[in-house]
């Protein structure tokens, strides 16, 4: 489930998390608000129910007295008021307890009391009809006791109403301490939930929120630690469109130009910049690592020294300009005929140097032919208009055989182009043949070493 769009922006996404955070405390807040307000409502409901049931046996228990304080007034004045005002009373008492017990309730011992309650009532009642029906009433022995009937008749009415009420209030009592009770599991329950729901939508937004965040961040990380490790190929890929993107955006940009700018000083410090080839300076190092590797691996490892002939005469017939183009064509062709594990520099001027690696004497004489026989075959095109002949004079040693340390193999390969500029142009001399003849020997024991000829047999 997405909850925002891969452009929505990081601080929006955040007031989005804020608010998720804050919802179960807002959640908790509306919860408890509602559950106290209910159980509150329910326990003023209950304390009504209480009034309304106590109500009517309060104001019952209030007619017997007023009753019976007429039955005494009358029975000390023999006032005929207070005799109706009990005979008033007495229908106002019947109404009442038909009214109470014609009212369901779910509790039988208070209709039981109810009961007892009229019947005393019932019978003091007729203690008072009694009483209003004799003349003689105080000197009546049987008026006393019927009196003393009705007094101790309304009494029981009274205590059994008052034992009503006692009741009533202890159920409910009882009846709120269950409803406390259940009101606390009730509120207790709802601020678990409430609060647990509020935790687990909190928890999910925070964590969605996190890995929107933290992932591209931590993929930002590692492009920079890339970065900072030099591998300028690195490129972060973000598919988001939010302020990380841009950054990630940023970043690949940056990376793009640092890779670029890296190339052009590599390529302005490894390659010659005529010819595209390798400079003299990485043509060292290479040819140090090549040394070094053959002899750990003890593979054999050649090296070709080429020299264009008559260059200078190249140079004064069609100009600086032609002999750069003529320069450029020959190390394109010799580019051409090599192996892709091979490597060709600009040794010198119109010096070019080639490293065979894994090559024995006798396959580089064959390279070398074929590279002698490529340039000295091509129509070197100087210009649209010309195109003109050149020839390359060649020589070659090999490692180990000719020589082991790299300035000798280097060293007998040029001895070797020497030794074919001596004898000719445009011609292939090893190292391994000038060692064999006799009269290289000669020249090398003697007086007379090899030595670079200039321009011998110049046209
Ligand atoms: P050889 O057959 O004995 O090698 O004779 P060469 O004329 O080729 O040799 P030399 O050493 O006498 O002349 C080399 C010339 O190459 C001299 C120099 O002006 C020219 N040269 C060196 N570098 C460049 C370059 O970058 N461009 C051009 N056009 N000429 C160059
Ligand atoms: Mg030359
Ligand atoms: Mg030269």
């Amino acid at each position: 489930m997405k909850f925002w769009r891969s452009s929505t922006s990081i601080r929006n996404r955040f007031a989005f998390g804020m608010g998720a955070m804050l919802l179960p405390l807002i959640l908790l807040g509306i919860g408890t608000f509602v559950s106290l307000e209910g159980v509150l409502n329910r326990f003023e409901e209950k304390e009504n129910e209480t009034l309304e049931a106590l109500f009517p046996i309060t104001e019952l228990e209030a007619l017997i007295v007023k009753a019976s304080t007429s039955a005494d007034d009358y029975f000390s004045h023999g006032t005929p008021a207070d005799r109706d005002r009990f005979l008033l009373m007495s229908r106002e008492v019947d109404k009442t307890f038909i009214t109470i017990l014609n009212t369901p309730t779910d509790t039988p011992e208070k209709t039981a009391l109810l009961l007892v309650a009229q019947k005393a009532w019932q019978q003091a009642k007729t203690s008072g009809e009694v009483i209003f029906t004799n003349p003689h009433l105080r000197k009546d022995v049987s008026a006393v006791r019927e009196k003393k009937h009705l007094d101790t008749c309304i009494k029981k009415a009274v205590e059994t109403l008052d034992r009503l009420q006692e009741l009533l209030t202890h159920l409910q009592i009882f009846d709120n301490i269950a409803q406390a009770q259940a009101a606390k599991l009730w509120v207790k329950g709802i601020v678990v939930v409430v609060f647990g729901l509020g935790l687990a939508v909190a928890a999910i937004a925070s964590l969605i929120l996190a890995r929107s965040v933290l992932l591209p961040l931590q993929i930002l990380e590692t492009g920079v630690k890339r970065l900072s490790e030099e591998d300028l190929s690195y490129r972060i890929v973000l598919s988001s469109q939010d302020e990380l993107g841009q950054l990630a955006i940023t970043f690949n940009h940056m990376a793009e130009k640092l890779e670029q700018s890296q190339i052009a000083l590599r390529n302005l410090a490894t390659l010659d910049g005529l010819t595209g080839v390798f400079n003299r300076r990485e043509f060292n190092q290479k040819l140090k690592t090549e040394i070094e590797r053959s002899h750990r691996y003890t593979h054999p490892c050649s090296l070709i020294m080429l020299d264009i002939d008559y260059f200078k005469k190249l140079n004064d017939t069609h100009g600086h300009q032609g002999g750069d183009e003529a320069l450029k064509i020959v190390a394109s062709i010799i580019k051409r005929e090599i192996r892709p594990i091979d490597t060709v520099a600009r040794y010198g001027g119109e010096e070019f140097a080639v490293i065979l690696p894994e090559t024995v004497s006798d396959s580089a004489a064959i390279i070398a032919e074929r590279l002698r026989h490529a340039v000295a075959t091509a129509a070197i095109a100087i210009s649209p208009q010309l195109s003109i002949n050149v020839t390359v004079s060649v020589g070659h040693a090999t490692f180990p055989s000719d020589a082991i340390l790299e300035e000798k193999l280097l060293a007998a390969a040029d001895r070797a182009l020497y030794a074919a500029k001596h004898s000719g142009r445009n011609r292939v001399v090893s190292d391994s043949s000038l060692q064999a003849s006799s009269d290289y020997k000669s020249q090398l024991h003697g007086q007379n070493p090899p030595t670079r000829v200039k321009n011998l047999d110049r046209p």
